[in-house]
């Protein structure tokens, strides 16, 4: 037998390994437990923890939005959610932002049209230049300022008008167990305990955001999706550049193999001290913005200095 390393607290199994809960052939072994798992006790022991987490948001609305970006984390989401249908009584909506990103979002977008018709889940998408008038290309095009900062908050304001407009006061996002890890060891990084609240609920104005993948590692996510074949090897987004979250990825993947379950250990750190700092940190409160009305914080939102700035730009090279 040989095992295919992983990024993450799990092994791909290779050769004849058998379930630690029947005689169906495993594929992931749980390096910390030792446990072994087959396809279908691998997705049943995702479904219980995405399960776990959700009824935890007792009384469920009638709707339940996932934010699907058509990546396989979102997607996974979906399926997990569709095998759920019978303990989630809520009606499943799948809401997606197109950002305009040249060569890479045509496809995401045809992949994650295709997922909602074969799960048959109801599926909107909102797009950059509909709401903001520019596509993120063109928001790009002379600018200083990093695609990902920009696409991180209107794409943020793009998820919240279009959950509005659909009814939906929960929305579920795709971060997983990994996500979870890597964050917590930048904001240490960073010092900046206020970081830890950054995402955590408080900040939309419509619906409130919940990450059923936080106890499921990455390896386990993107296995569900292949084993659901729903998996398929998309481009990478032509402005990734987070070189931060990719070395400090790679530094954990490392601790990882080396001390299985650390990767658990830090994602539950990071509720941990948030749960233990609830009310003990002053965050700053939100504000309407005086100019769109939504809330944020500070006077003008992100999303108006943005679209300022992007202005400011249009007029110095009209010569206006
Ligand atoms: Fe947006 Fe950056 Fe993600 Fe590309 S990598 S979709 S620019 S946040
Ligand atoms: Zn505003």
């Amino acid at each position: 037998m040989r095992v295919i390393p992983s990024g993450s607290s799990g092994y791909l199994m290779e050769g004849k390994p058998v379930c630690s809960h029947c005689s169906g052939r495993a594929v992931y072994l749980d390096r910390e437990s030792g446990t072994h798992l087959c396809s279908q006790h691998l997705k049943e022991s995702v479904q219980a923890r995405v399960l776990n987490r959700i009824i935890q948001e007792k009384p469920l609305p009638d709707k339940f939005g996932v934010a699907f970006s058509g990546g396989k984390d979102s997607t996974a989401l979906l399926a997990v959610l569709v095998a759920l249908k019978e303990k989630i009584p809520s009606r499943l909506i799948a809401l997606t932002v197109d950002e305009g990103i040249g060569g890479y979002r045509e496809e995401t977008i045809r992949h994650a049209r295709d997922v909602c018709s074969r799960l048959n889940v109801e599926h909107r998408i909102i797009t950059f230049p509909d709401l903001f008038g520019l596509s993120l290309d063109d928001f790009m095009k002379n600018s200083s300022r990093k695609a990902c900062t920009i696409c991180g908050i209107l794409r943020r304001r793009a998820l919240e008008v279009l959950a509005d407009q659909e009814g939906v006061h929960l929305l579920a996002t795709g971060h997983n167990q990994d996500d979870h890890a890597q964050t917590t060891l930048m904001n240490a990084f960073s010092a900046d305990i206020k970081k830890v609240f950054a995402g955590s609920g408080r900040t939309s104005q419509f619906a409130r955001r919940i990450k059923p993948f936080a106890a499921v590692s990455e390896r386990e996510v993107t296995l569900y999706a292949i084993l659901s074949d729903l998996f398929i090897d998309l481009p990478e987004c032509p402005y990734a550049s987070d070189a931060f979250r990719g070395e400090v990825r790679r530094l954990l993947n490392r601790f990882e193999q080396e001390h299985p379950g650390s990767m658990r250990n830090l994602a539950h750190a990071e509720e941990e001290i948030r749960s233990r700092l609830k009310g003990k940190v002053q965050l700053q409160p939100l504000e309407n913005c005086k100019v769109c009305g939504w809330s944020g914080s500070g006077e003008i939102c992100q999303v108006c200095t943005v679209l300022k700035e992007q202005k400011n730009k249009n007029n110095s090279s009209t010569g206006q």
